[in-house]
């Protein structure tokens, strides 16, 4: 299968989630999770008409970023953030998926004060409090949001969660709803809107759009297996 075909079965699958779940397909954005793909192939995928791509590292994020210039691709960062790369990404990704901690939002704050910018992000909630995964533990989500909120070049626009592996995506539901309502609750608490859901992978993307994924990051299924 060529790429076009593939990126057309990958939004024909989303459409039909959407209206298992009477839902609009125009609410999900379909991000190509690009960790380990060259930059000729993320081209070919643009050229089938994806348009946005999503790095985990901040210096693979830079060689991409400079070998595509020539091209309007809305680059998202979607890896664990290390304070010292924030500086990297400011005014070059539209959306950060992975804010997790305060001292993160500081350095946030700082380099896009200096870049007279504000800067997009979701929070990234450890839906399943895996000691292995980044992510603020739920118990701590209000306090890290009203934290950042507090930030006058940081604009939260909703949540992102990678929850544990499961075979059977059925069984990752109860995350994705889990995760549903913590952006429900974080609404009201703090009384404001709050747009984003980054939940769905290649293995549960379909799951995740039926509780309501507003953005899913697909890897594998896109661009093949990562060697
Ligand atoms: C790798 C990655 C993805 C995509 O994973 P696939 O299973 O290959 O679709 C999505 N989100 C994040 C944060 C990732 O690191």
């Amino acid at each position: 299968m060529g790429e076009c075909e593939r990126l057309q079965e990958i939004l024909e699958r989303i459409s039909r989630a959407c209206e298992r779940s009477g839902r609009d397909p125009k609410e999900v954005t379909l991000l190509g999770a690009t960790k380990t793909v060259p930059p000729e192939k993320i081209r070919k995928f643009y050229e089938c008409g994806l348009k946005v791509f999503g790095e985990n590292r901040a210096q693979e994020f830079l060689k991409k970023y400079e070998a595509l210039r020539d091209l309007p691709i809305d680059w998202h960062f979607i890896g664990r953030l290390q304070t010292n790369k924030v500086k990297y990404l400011i005014g070059k990704v539209s959306l950060i998926h992975s804010l997790d901690r305060e001292s993160l939002a500081d350095e946030i704050q700082k380099r896009a004060e200096k870049n007279a910018t504000v800067q997009e992000v979701l929070i990234e909630v450890n839906i399943g409090s895996e000691e292995t995964k980044g992510g603020v533990y739920p118990e701590g989500l209000k306090k890290l949001a009203e934290y950042v909120l507090s930030k006058n070049n940081i604009r939260i626009s909703g949540l992102m969660a990678i929850p544990p592996y499961r075979e059977d995506p059925e069984e990752v539901r109860p995350f994705f709803a889990r995760l549903r309502s913590l952006k429900e609750e974080l609404e009201r608490e703090l009384g404001m809107n709050l747009p984003h859901l980054s939940m769905g992978m290649s293995h549960d993307f379909e799951v995740a759009v039926e509780e309501g994924a507003t953005i899913v990051r697909i890897g594998t299924l896109l661009f093949g297996e990562r060697t």
